[in-house]
């Protein structure tokens, strides 16, 4: 390319909406909206901010973290290098950029995802820098401004990409609980972690027009449904038709809404000055907070270590090395014992629940009251077959916005009643379907992972067969997480992996190793916490010594955790899921 040809490209760039050949700086000067059809180009983080705050108020929050590679992740590249490149191309550190700032005068946190960096991708690294500008807002007592460009939790950090959907979630519920103003604003395109998490679990939720937001991608659901898509599906005009976003907002709008919205909340607040309707509860600062959880989770006596169980019968013993790839395979053998296998064979009297109570009933998700060893429980688990009529008619386990609406329906109750919360995880991923985006897939499992969070009884999950993604974490942000031997629990599925990262789906197997799925594995990442061996070659060979197994793990683990008061629970469940974005809380995780 020639000089001149690089200039003029520099100063021209083609609409991708009417394809008109736009002079850049009258683009600029129009907020990169198209002036001929209304395209809204997307933006990276940094201009983004330059057009939401006011001129000289914007503050960067420290960007600097340990290198991270948590599991040593390499498809046709090495995850580092991969890194390196976004780095180089977009000059940022990581795929957000946060920061403290004012608009309309009004103080805020910001975090501004940025598509540009690996697909805006949620790992370890992008969800302590959000969980961080959450606690800098809860510590300065101002509202938390979260603005999305993602396309999921990122595939290269595995499991513990995952995680921070609950890291950050619950920082968003601490902000709840202090009477703090959350706004997501989407835009173009959030999907996958990034919509069933921070996207979507905020006081309020604006939509940059033509944005769009869903839980499955488009092309996952064509591939699934094998369906053409309704006309706009999943766009800002879609979301706000099918009641899961508050408004559809122009960007030359976006920052006068945002200051209306800052100003009328701030009133509020004001007004109830003499009465805040909960009160504060730490004042102590960041640093502060982190010495007290270090100061938990070493603590040698005392209620905190009334939580880490006495060893399970058959615990600890090594199991046989078995390739990742076929341990997949027999975590969704069709004979492997299901939920309701489970509720007949570990637990008595199990009666059943049904409903959201707000017009459905998901076959997917099963739950209800039942006893263990004599205790009372609510059980609420994923249900799939053993036939194909059987799996057909429980949609193969994979949840509808109803099933998760069920479960949070009973966990609350749960709570209400004093009862442990069991859940058995079992599921390929939440239903990828054309109904489930319309009824809000994305908020009913943020909003299960939010609850999950703050839940004042003990939670105890169990991976029994495929954890498949936001799917499995809506029922699985638990006190204590245990797996079964040959389950698997991914941030997305081999042949999902494979067919983004590698040339093409037969890549299923590598796909499986690097994504470090196994019950060891996850057990050495601190992402589980035991587990629990299988008879002989696998748990549908002796589905009698399978329930025994399972039962002894889910009594030593449960017992304990009886007689912690729940606001400590939640205090120390909060801690577990707050060490997923350090290294420092893997490497401590890795050395138990
Ligand atoms: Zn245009």
């Amino acid at each position: 390319m020639t000089a001149i040809a690089r200039r003029e490209e520099q100063l021209w760039s083609r609409c991708a909406g009417c394809a008109s050949l736009l002079y850049r700086k009258r683009l600029r000067r129009n907020l990169d909206v198209c002036p001929e059809c209304g395209e809204h180009a997307r933006l990276g983080a940094p201009e983004r901010l330059r057009q939401l705050v006011d001129p000289g108020s914007l503050r960067p929050l420290s960007d600097l973290l340990p290198e991270a590679d948590p599991i040593d992740f390499v498809d046709v590249l090495p995850y580092p290098h991969r890194l390196t490149a976004a780095r180089a191309s977009t000059g940022l550190a990581e795929a957000v950029v946060c920061a403290t700032a004012t608009i309309g005068g009004h103080p805020v946190a910001l975090a501004v995802m940025d598509f540009r960096f690996l697909g805006g991708s949620l790992g370890c690294a992008v969800g302590e820098l959000i969980t961080r500008t959450a606690e800098r807002a809860l510590d300065d007592r101002i509202p938390l401004v979260l603005v999305t460009a993602s396309g999921g939790a990122r595939m290269q950090e595995g499991a513990l990409s995952l995680m921070q959907m609950a890291t950050v979630s619950q920082a968003i519920a601490a902000l709840r609980e202090a009477g703090l103003l959350t706004v997501s604003v989407l835009t173009d395109p959030t999907y996958g972690g990034v919509a069933a998490s921070f996207a979507t679990n905020t006081d309020l939720v604006l939509a940059e027009s033509g944005a769009r937001m869903g839980f499955a991608g488009p092309r996952v659901i064509r591939q699934v449904t094998g369906r053409a898509l309704p006309e706009g599906f999943q766009t800002a005009d879609f979301l706000l038709r099918h009641g899961q976003v508050d408004m559809v907002v122009q960007r030359r709008s976006l920052r006068g809404r945002l200051v209306a919205l800052l100003a009328a909340t701030r009133a509020g607040r004001a007004a109830h000055a003499g009465h805040p309707p909960v009160p504060r509860q730490e004042p102590a600062s960041r640093r502060e907070r982190l010495a007290d959880d270090d100061a938990a989770l070493t603590r040698p006596a005392g209620p905190a270590a009334a939580v880490a169980p006495s060893p399970t019968p058959g615990a600890g013993q090594t199991p046989a090395v078995r390739d990742a790839w076929d341990t997949v395979r027999m975590a969704r053998h069709p004979a492997r014992p299901t939920t309701l296998d489970y509720l007949d064979s570990v637990f008595d009297g199990f009666v059943e629940l049904h409903g959201d109570r707000l017009g459905g009933d998901c076959p997917a998700i099963v739950g209800g009251v039942a006893r263990l060893a004599g205790r009372h429980v609510m059980v609420i688990g994923h249900q799939k077959g053993h036939t194909t009529a059987e799996l057909v008619a429980r949609n193969f386990g994979m949840a509808s916005p109803a099933g998760h609406r069920k479960a949070l329906r009973l966990m609350r109750l749960a709570a209400r009643l004093g009862l442990p919360v069991v859940t058995l995880v079992d599921t390929p991923g939440a239903d990828p379907g054309v109904s489930a985006e319309e009824q809000g897939q994305a908020a009913a499992i943020a909003e299960n992972i939010l609850t999950l969070t703050v839940l004042p009884t003990p939670v105890l999950a169990v991976i029994t067969g495929e954890g498949g993604s936001g799917g499995a974490l809506a029922l699985a942000v638990a006190d204590r997480v245990l797996m079964l031997e040959n389950a698997v629990y991914s941030v997305i599925s081999p042949e999902g992996c494979a067919a983004i990262l590698w040339p093409d789906r037969s890549a299923a197997p590598q796909a499986a190793r690097a994504l470090r799925l196994t019950a060891p594995d996850l057990c050495r990442l601190g992402v589980v916490d035991e587990v629990v061996p299988e008879p002989s070659a696998a748990a549908h060979d002796d589905p009698a010594e399978t329930a025994h197994r399972l039962r002894a793990a889910l009594l030593a683990n449960l017992l304990p955790l009886l007689d912690v008061p729940p606001a400590m629970l939640v205090r120390l469940r909060r801690q577990r899921f707050r060490r997923f974005g350090t290294t420092r809380g893997v490497n401590r995780a890795g050395v138990r």
